[in-house]
């Protein structure tokens, strides 16, 4: 692939990211089994792993998205703006919401209480990854794929500056794609 050339190293292959999804959606399965859920997808990031996790989901379940921005390049900016909302009214519903990263696990949280305010009757959170050493928001997600390091990620979804999205694998950028583009 074209942007491979960009990677120091693969974290998680796309096999290893399909088995653990499906792992992840066999439990959401059973959590729910005989009830209808919202699955909200928060733009961009989590559009690789959303897809993915549907094709597993065996559930009534309606498919929303609230698109929010956090980051900067590499930097988190500490505040998260709602560009688009979720349409499906969420009152008296089971919603997942469906993260790429939790890492300070501002966004997670800030969504789930807007949502709980909304009236839903629960809000859990799946995330392909948790960022554990970041996390001050104490968020947990009640599902995620794989736990990572301090370390920057690109592919299934996540970008860097909007790129390296359509990665099939997870990886982490060698450092002079970052001082490349930074100068
Ligand atoms: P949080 O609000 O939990 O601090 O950050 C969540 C958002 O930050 C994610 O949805 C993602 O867009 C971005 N983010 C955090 N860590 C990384 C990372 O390692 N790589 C990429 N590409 N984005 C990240």
């Amino acid at each position: 692939m074209l942007l491979d050339k960009d990677i120091e190293k693969v974290l998680f292959s796309q096999e290893e990211i399909d088995t653990k999804i499906k792992e992840i959606a066999e439990q959401i399965n059973k959590e729910y089994q005989g009830k209808e859920v919202i699955l909200v997808g928060i733009l961009k990031g989590s559009f690789a792993f959303m897809s993915k996790l549907i094709e597993y989901i065996d559930l009534y379940c309606s498919i929303d998205f609230i698109v929010c921005s956090s980051y900067v390049g590499t930097k988190s900016t500490g505040l998260i703006h709602i560009d688009s909302d979720m349409k499906v009214n969420a009152e008296g519903k089971d919603v997942i919401l469906i993260e790429d990263i939790v890492d300070t696990g501002l966004t997670v949280s800030a969504i789930k209480d807007v949502v709980t305010k909304r009236g839903a009757s629960s809000v859990k959170i799946a995330s392909l990854l948790h960022k554990p050493c970041n996390n001050k928001y104490h968020v947990v997600p009640d599902w995620y794929a794989f736990e990572i390091g301090n370390e920057f990620v690109v592919g299934f979804g996540l970008d860097y500056n909007q790129l390296y999205r359509n990665l099939p694998y997870i990886g982490v950028l060698k450092p002079d794609i970052y001082t490349k583009q930074n100068n």
